[in-house]
């Protein structure tokens, strides 16, 4: 996968307030904050600062939409990158940590182009309780759910497969549904590029 372009769009801090283009395939990306997501983005894109440019400091509950171009196979693939907020921030509010399951619910029916979501781990860490509980949210959708340990150069070679699948086990997914990755040491971006091609293939949540 070659990534041609890839421009921010816009940020908004309710779904509805995003910009929507029901013809342009979207792909979300969830996790804690800290997991390494801007990280990703940025090591997915090829671009160094991708992810922060639109960053509002102060802003906790930001939503970043960024438009792709990628070629593949010969192939033009153009579709959005929707980067939502990072969760589970210890001094965040009550009231904020629920509106952030209010998000997730509200991305699942308002965007009906959204045919995919990256939902991250630490690989390290583990999953959380959080964690578990946004999978569930996701899982209530058709969509696709893509799982990656992130920041997975921390763990040596050897113990990288063993604990993705150990993180399968905890999640109760199926076998090789975990994909480790580092935007660090560039691991497993080939392998999480081919489940996004995947996901933009399938079904979005469109009637
Ligand atoms: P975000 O809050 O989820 O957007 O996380 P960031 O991308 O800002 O990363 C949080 C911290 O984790 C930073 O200190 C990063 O340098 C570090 N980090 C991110 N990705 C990786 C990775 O693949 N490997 C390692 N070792 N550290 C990472």
């Amino acid at each position: 996968m070659k990534v041609l372009d890839a421009d921010y769009v816009a940020s908004a801090s309710l779904i509805a307030q995003l910009p929507s283009d029901s013809s342009r395939r979207e792909i979300a990306i969830v996790g804690r904050s800290n997991v390494g997501k801007s990280s990703l983005i940025n090591a997915l894109t090829n671009r160094r600062a991708l992810a922060r440019i639109s960053r509002h400091p102060g802003r906790t509950r930001t939503l970043n939409l960024y438009a792709l171009r990628c070629s593949h196979a010969g192939r033009e693939i153009r579709f959005n990158l929707c980067d939502l907020p990072g969760y589970g921030f210890a001094h965040v509010p009550k009231r904020e940590r629920a509106g952030w399951s209010a998000l997730i619910r509200s991305m699942l029916v308002e965007r009906p182009a959204l045919c995919g979501v990256i939902a991250l781990v630490d690989a390290v860490a583990g999953p959380s309780v959080l964690d578990n509980k946004m999978l569930e949210l996701l899982s209530e959708g058709e969509r696709s759910v893509i799982v990656v340990a992130t920041k997975i150069d921390k763990l040596g070679k050897a113990s990288r497969h063993a604990r993705e699948r150990e993180i399968e086990g905890i999640l109760g997914l199926p076998r090789d549904a975990v994909i480790g990755c580092s935007a660090i040491a560039g691991i497993g971006l080939d392998a999480l590029w081919s489940a996004v091609l995947t996901a933009l293939e399938g079904p979005t949540g469109a009637p």
